[in-house]
């Protein structure tokens, strides 16, 4: 039996089309800057981003910890939401690379995060760390693949102008919060000093993220991904595939629907809930009642499907490019018969 994997949209696999491109790609040293389809591939997703310049790196999370490195001097303070990826997924890297700290912000992201959010950005006092910046996080992993709408970027953007403060945008999925919220993905960027987001995930590619911003924060940037190891030579083998996945941006609109088709599946089982009202992209949060998360995990996974752990009584499925409409059915019912 063919497990249908709903653990992340990491688990896809690169297409024909990507691994064609992989073997066909033209390279060169790229710590001299002198590979041609990475070169393309960062000169493509500046311009996708409407930034000056971007830089390709090997994950998200160093991606995010360079914009930290970046915009950030030691000792400062970055205020992120409570379910940021930078906060619970990166090894508490913000402390040992950059020296900062973070604050987390209970429902920063939700309808009331602008009022919190200036409860917690410091006044210029002379024994309180000083707020820096600001790193929001869209689509919000945790939240359940939540998404911020744009006047909500577009308040917390004014602000952080108002109190001279920067902008990073943690876009993992940005594409999705897109596609959800059907406009330019530039609308989003646009309210963000610097913009991360991932090829591996839904986009499919097997390696890599963008990190995009200003040409001197990206010249910088550079500098840092050296410094922590992550200086490639023929990296173009993986850009090649990452450029294709570029091109294939629209079929997240297909992981969206099977999302819902997935919660409205799930919602009717017995000792599951699913609050259909927060699926807004490719992720389902379910609340388990009488097992324990391992205990259903376990069980699901007996019958072939795979979900991840999402806190204590929640397990998460991702849809993705790799699973159909009809696995998603199929996976249903191994679920209901399961339990
Ligand atoms: C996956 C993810 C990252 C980091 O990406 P990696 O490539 O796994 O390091 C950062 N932020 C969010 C929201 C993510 O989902």
């Amino acid at each position: 039996m063919k497990i249908i994997d709903l653990r992340s949209d990491t688990v896809t696999k690169p297409t024909k089309a990507m691994r064609q491109a992989m073997m066909d790609a033209e390279v060169g040293d790229d710590v001299y800057g002198e590979d041609p389809t990475v070169n393309r591939l960062e000169e493509k997703s500046a311009e996708l981003m409407g930034k000056e310049a971007a830089l390709f790196v090997p994950t998200g999370s160093m991606g995010n910890q360079l914009a930290l490195m970046v915009h950030c001097e030691r000792g400062q303070e970055v205020i992120c939401d409570a379910d940021a990826h930078v906060f619970h997924y990166e090894m508490a890297a913000a402390g040992i690379l950059s020296g900062v700290q973070l604050y987390p912000v209970t429902d920063l992201h939700n309808e009331n995060g602008l009022g919190v959010l200036i409860d917690h950005i410091r006044p210029p006092l002379s024994y309180l760390p000083q707020t820096r910046l600001i790193c929001l996080e869209n689509t919000l992993n945790r939240g359940g693949g939540s998404v911020m709408p744009l006047e909500q970027m577009a308040v917390v953007y004014r602000l952080a102008r108002e109190y001279k403060l920067k902008v990073h945008l943690d876009g993992a999925r940005i594409f999705n919060a897109a596609t959800a919220l059907q406009c330019d993905v530039t609308d989003l960027s646009g309210y963000a000093d610097s913009v991360m987001f991932c090829l591996s995930k839904g986009l499919g590619a097997p390696v890599g993220s963008i990190l995009a911003g200003k040409n001197e924060f990206i010249e910088q940037a550079r500098r840092y991904r050296k410094l922590l190891g992550g200086g490639m030579r023929q990296a173009g083998v993986l850009a090649a595939a990452g450029l294709v996945a570029l091109d294939d941006i629209a079929q997240l609109s297909d992981d969206h629907e099977n999302a819902v088709r997935l919660a409205e599946g799930l919602a009717k089982i017995e000792g599951l809930s699913v609050d259909l009202s927060k699926v807004q992209t490719n992720m389902v949060m379910a609340e388990i009642q009488e097992l324990s998360v391992q205990e259903f995990l376990d069980r699901i996974l007996e019958a072939g499907v795979a979900a991840g752990p999402m806190g204590p009584g929640r397990v998460r499925f991702v849809t993705h490019r790799d699973v159909t409409a009809a696995d998603i059915d199929e996976a249903l019912m191994r679920i209901g018969q399961a339990l």
